[in-house]
């Protein structure tokens, strides 16, 4: 017998099957769910937003994830690799502008070059705020040790997307070779957590090849690994993409961003107090995406804080919105939305997952 979803809302937890249904709701039940993953976020979260400001500095990658704008072989990318006084400028203007936290993000490498640049501007940044801003890295797969390594150097939250929680959808999504491989991508989130990182994952939401199931077995993933945040968009296909074969059997942006918001939703109810990022792919298909998904359930907001010029050399799927705005009009904007959206922002809070500080008492 189908349930209502009255009955599912009142229900400690959720089975796959509750899920789907959530994730199916008529238009109707859709305000009920949304209605109820408000109250909870008012409740457990509160209204403050935390700014993440985003700095992403390199689209140099050596991986080639199917999905992908900036994958190693796409030969069409204008390639970048921001110098670190301008990173460190971007640092200041965050700090300056009463900004909690960063988020540090590039293409994968793992040379030591790399490694041993990441570990001194971690500290340069620690320094030149005071050891007040908090700093989140998405810095794809590395060794336990180079995790430890930028730890120690001050990260303190780490966001590795599993894009696919099933495993073989994630073998469809990237090539069958062993630096793309799943177990990989699983044994660096276990490692991200036993170092004692806030941990963050996420999934793409309307990929090729996805059903209903997959998302409610992703929710379930999430809860199950006990994740800190989560960053969720809906999948957006890029033209220059091995995936952009299959955009026929997409379903359309406006149903892939409902679905999102859904998620966001449903998620907010099954994890009550970690934090959920407004994805900048809910604006590019909605202009008030994200303050749609910062009223549902999420209270993560990244101001891209990337130097102008480069913005639109960052782009993992096509039509990304504010890539040539510069970082003053981002937060003001950003301010502005969040004020729409009912929120207010914790400025200088680093707004840790709530979630986190409990896991760290058990
Ligand atoms: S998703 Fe990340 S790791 Fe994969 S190709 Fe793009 S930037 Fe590189």
């Amino acid at each position: 017998m189908t349930k209502s979803i009255g009955q599912i809302l009142k229900q400690e937890h959720f089975t796959q099957k509750d899920i789907v249904q959530l994730l199916k709701s008529s238009k109707e039940d859709e305000k009920i769910l949304f209605t109820k993953s408000s109250e909870i976020k008012l409740k457990y979260i509160g209204k403050y937003v935390y700014f993440r400001g985003l700095i992403e500095f390199s689209n140099l990658c050596k991986k080639d994830c199917l999905y992908c704008g900036i994958r190693a072989g796409n030969q069409n990318v204008n390639r970048y690799d921001i110098a670190n006084e301008q990173i460190l400028k971007a640092a200041k203007f965050a700090y300056d502008n009463k900004y909690g936290s960063l988020v540090l993000q590039s293409g994968e490498r793992s040379d030591k070059i790399f490694v041993d640049r990441i570990s001194e501007l971690l500290k340069e940044i620690k320094s030149l705020s005071n050891n007040e801003l908090g700093i989140t890295i998405s810095l794809g797969e590395q060794s336990e040790e180079t995790y430890q390594k930028w730890f120690d150097c001050g990260a303190h939250r780490y966001l590795l997307r599993i894009e696919s929680s099933n495993k073989e959808l994630y073998q469809k999504i990237h090539p069958n070779n062993k630096d793309h491989s799943f177990e990989k991508r699983m044994s660096c989130l276990k490692n991200l957590q036993k170092i004692g990182y806030q941990t963050g994952t996420g999934v793409m939401i309307g990929l090729p090849f996805q059903t209903y199931e997959d998302l409610a077995n992703d929710l379930l993933f999430m809860k199950e690994f006990d994740i800190d945040m989560v960053g969720m968009g809906p999948f957006i296909e890029h033209s220059e993409t091995p995936l952009y074969q299959y955009k026929d059997q997409l379903m359309n942006l406006n149903d892939r961003f409902r679905l999102t918001l859904r998620m966001i939703a449903v998620l907010r109810i099954m994890m009550k107090d970690i934090n959920i990022a407004s994805a900048t792919a809910l604006q590019a298909i909605d202009p008030l995406g994200r303050e749609k998904a910062l009223r549902i359930g999420a209270n993560i907001i990244m101001p891209n804080i990337t130097p102008t010029a480069e913005r639109a050399n960052y782009l993992l799927y096509q039509n990304k919105p504010c890539i040539d705005e510069g970082a003053d009009d981002c937060t003001n904007c950003m301010e502005a939305r969040i004020n729409m959206a009912d929120g207010e922002i914790g400025y200088r809070q680093w707004g840790d997952s709530l979630h986190f500080g409990k896991r760290q008492q058990k």
